[in-house]
C-alpha cells in the first residue's frame, strides 16, 4: 500500500505564507519521494485556490486537501464551503470529524456522515478522524466509542459511490500535546477498525488505508510509519516546519 502523509495546518498562514510553505516543501523533496509517498497539504479554505493552481500549473506532486466540507450542499448557510465547490477547485481529499470540529464546534456523528457522502458523491477522497479522549482509553472504553464513530462516519455509502476513503485514528491525548500513541496502541484501533470497515459493502483493500495522527515527529515517525498495518499519518504541528515535516516523510522505508 502506498504511504500517505497529510500535513494539517489548521487556522495558520495566510495565503502567500502558504504558497511560500508549499513551493519550500516541494524544493526540499525528490520527485521520487514523491512519486513514492502521497504527499497531501490541507490548507485553510482562503489558500485552497492558490495552492491548487501552484500545484496544476508547475505541475507537481503535492496534492491539496481542504480542512473540512460542510454537511450542506447548497443555499442559505452563510459561511459554508461545498463539497462540489471544492470538487471545481480540483480539491483531491477533505479531513472529515477532526477532532477539533467534532469538540470545539460540537460536530455529531450525524453530520459527519452528511459530509463523508457529500465528499464522496463530489469525488473527494475523505480523510476519516476519529479517536478517544483520554479518559475513556484508561477504562477501556475506547474501542467500543472508536468503532461508533467509524461506523456512524460510514452509514449508508455504496461501492458503486466509494472510490478510495482514509480512516485516520486521531486519539484527543495525543493531539498537539507531544504524547504520541505507542506503535501497538496504534496497530491495535487500526487493526480493529480495519476489520470492522472490511466487512462494508463498500471496502476495498487496495483503496483504503487506515492512518495515525496525534503528535508525530521527526523523533517517533519512523517507528510509526515503518509498520505495515499503518498506511501514513496525519500531521499537525510539524507540518508547518519543513524541515521536520521534510524528516517525517524521509523516515519512510522506499
Ligand atoms: C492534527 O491536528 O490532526 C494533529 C495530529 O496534530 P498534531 O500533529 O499537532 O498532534
Amino acid at each position: 500500500m502506498k504511504k500517505i502523509i497529510i500535513g494539517n495546518w489548521k487556522l495558520n498562514l495566510d495565503h502567500l505564507e502558504a504558497i511560500q510553505l508549499l513551493q519550500k516543501l516541494n524544493y526540499s523533496l525528490d520527485v521520487d519521494i514523491e512519486e513514492k509517498i502521497d504527499i497531501v497539504l490541507a490548507p485553510s479554505h482562503t489558500s485552497l485556490r492558490s495552492l491548487q493552481t501552484v500545484v496544476d500549473t508547475d505541475k507537481l506532486k503535492i496534492q491539496i486537501s481542504s480542512q473540512d466540507v460542510s454537511g450542506y450542499l447548497n443555499g442559505p448557510y452563510t459561511g459554508e464551503v461545498s463539497a462540489a465547490q471544492l470538487s471545481k477547485l480540483n480539491i483531491s481529499y477533505s479531513i472529515i470529524g477532526h477532532s477539533e470540529r467534532r469538540t470545539v464546534f460540537n460536530e455529531s456523528d450525524e453530520l459527519i456522515n452528511t459530509k463523508v457522502h457529500n465528499s464522496v458523491d463530489n469525488n473527494i477522497i475523505p480523510i476519516i478522524c476519529f479517536g478517544e479522549p483520554d479518559e475513556l482509553r484508561t477504562n477501556n472504553e475506547f474501542l467500543r466509542f472508536i468503532l461508533n464513530q467509524v461506523n456512524s462516519a460510514v452509514k449508508g455509502l455504496r461501492k458503486d459511490k466509494v472510490d478510495e476513503i482514509i480512516f485516520a485514528y486521531e486519539p484527543i491525548w495525543a493531539i498537539g500535546t507531544g504524547k504520541v500513541a505507542s506503535v501497538e496502541d496504534a496497530i491495535q484501533v487500526l487493526s480493529t477498525v480495519k476489520e470492522e470497515v472490511s466487512k462494508k459493502s463498500f471496502f476495498d483493500e487496495e483503496k483504503t488505508r487506515f492512518i495515525y495522527g496525534g503528535s508525530v515527529s521527526p523523533s517517533n515517525a519512523a517507528e510509526l510509519l515503518n509498520s505495515k498495518i499503518i498506511d501514513g499519518a496525519l500531521v499537525g504541528g510539524a507540518s508547518l516546519d519543513v524541515e521536520k515535516f521534510v524528516q517525517i516523510i524521509r523516515s519512510i522505508k522506499l
